[in-house]
């Protein structure tokens, strides 16, 4: 019986989730201040939520019902519109985009409908946990390269951490289907400079890789840093798809929408995937989505246009965090794009007694503790290395900043007092 009924064995031995995990303990433990997952604490823009409201309660009674499977006609057309300029060329928003439940909806359609068993696929380090869960459902074999500090020094930051290219040349053979790519990264932060696109785009064309691009931040990246979508480099188009988020890109992460695109012959896998299993997303999320593209690009680039304006807040949350952050003992690797922070806890890790928490690695035990002496709940980095590299994150919590101002300032008062005691 319990074997007949068994987990198969494509999810693995059903590993713990951190996201699972960390939410359940938010309900535990209570933390006064949750800057564990990732997601704004304060409001979109308001025209988005008030398009939605819109919608729903619009006298055009199919905006609440089943749309076009691939993408609603509007969203997609949206889409073409902004990604077409900054890519370069028409993207065909019949044949070229995908919109779907989120950038995890996305992701599993590209991987699920491209990856074949046995295919390698190539992920750097640390690295968004569901890729590895993914590729395995697959029956795909993830090859995994870490990104790794370039030298210790006070003030480092997330482009010190760099791949070792000889390294990763070694990994791509005959085998290699595919290599994923997150610009900027989280966890750490990384914004890949073009010369680093350029190297791993070399190394696409040269072993005929797909590059799988996950974008879902690119509307997060600080000066003097620039989001280069790999897709505009020479050759790319033919072999990337590119992930995005509406989540992210207007603050609503509780929508879930999400979007691939990419040349037709390889949306075309993706398509298949998702016609049968989400088959259509969600109308008027989408048809909210859409309208709020067109008010966005009607003040393109104006210091109001949403895509540029929250690079320029989330600049002074991520100051005000790292601070805060290194004043208290942290030692921090402050990023350049999306809305993490790495911080080495060690220095701190004496002022907590751990063995009281039963986890196999360091920063669970940290992280635990550290909610419930200090108040402050954090992710453990060692969630985003596979299981044979999880030492190399160990040493590190990440703090999400996309938090109002009076809340940064609250982990402040909560560190002082923490510390005090
Ligand atoms: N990729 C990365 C790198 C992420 O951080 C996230 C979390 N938002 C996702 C994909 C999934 O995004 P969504 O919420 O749109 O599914
Ligand atoms: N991307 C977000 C984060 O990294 C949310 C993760 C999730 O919802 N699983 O925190």
């Amino acid at each position: 019986m319990s074997d007949k009924f068994r987990l198969p064995p494509r999810y693995g031995t059903g590993e713990k989730s951190v996201w699972v995990e960390y939410i359940q303990l938010v309900a535990e433990v209570k933390p006064k201040l949750n800057l564990g997952q990732g997601f704004p604490d304060f409001p979109a823009p308001s025209h988005v939520p008030k398009a939605l409201a819109e919608v729903t309660t619009s006298d055009d009674p199919l905006l609440n019902q089943y749309t076009r499977g691939f993408g609603h006609p509007r969203l997609v057309q949206n889409l073409s519109k902004l990604y077409s300029p900054l890519i370069g060329r028409q993207i065909d928003p019949m044949n070229e985009i995908l919109v779907t439940a989120g950038a995890y909806g996305a992701l599993y359609s590209a991987i699920l409908g491209h990856v074949e068993d046995g295919d390698e696929v190539i992920v750097i380090e640390p690295f968004f946990d569901c890729y590895e869960a993914m590729i395995k459902c697959a029956g795909g074999v993830p090859k995994f390269i870490a990104l790794k500090p370039n030298k210790i020094h006070e003030d480092m930051t997330a482009a010190d951490w760099v791949l070792d290219y000889k390294e990763l040349e070694s990994l791509f053979s005959d085998r290699t289907k595919m290599f994923i790519l997150n610009t900027p990264h989280n966890p750490l932060g990384k914004v890949f400079t073009r010369q680093e696109l350029e190297k791993i785009a070399d190394l696409c064309k040269k072993y005929n890789v797909l590059c799988l691009s996950d974008e879902v931040y690119e509307w997060m990246v600080f000066e003097p840093f620039q989001h280069i979508r790999i897709a505009t480099l020479p050759d790319m188009w033919e072999r990337t798809i590119t992930i995005g988020s509406a989540g992210k890109t207007f603050s609503v992460t509780g929508w879930k929408v999400g979007w691939a695109y990419g040349p037709a012959n390889l949306l075309r896998n993706l398509q298949v995937v998702h016609q049968n299993c989400i088959y259509t997303h969600c109308t008027p999320v989408q048809e909210a989505i859409a309208r709020s593209l067109e008010f966005e690009m009607a003040r393109w680039k104006t210091p109001e246009c949403y895509m540029f304006s929250i690079a320029k807040e989330l600049t002074s949350k991520r100051d005000m965090l790292n601070r805060i952050l290194k004043d208290n003992g942290f030692i921090t690797t402050p990023p350049d794009g999306g809305y993490f922070i790495l911080a080495d806890w060690t220095k701190l890790g004496n002022k907590l007694d751990l063995s009281t928490e039963k986890d196999e690695f360091k920063d669970y035990r940290f992280t635990k503790k550290f909610a419930k002496e200090a108040g402050i709940l954090a992710i453990p980095m060692s969630a985003f290395y596979s299981k044979e590299h999880k030492n190399l994150g160990e040493n590190y919590a990440r703090f999400c900043f996309i938090k109002k101002d009076e809340n940064l300032a609250l982990a402040e008062k909560l560190l002082q007092e923490w510390k005090r005691r």
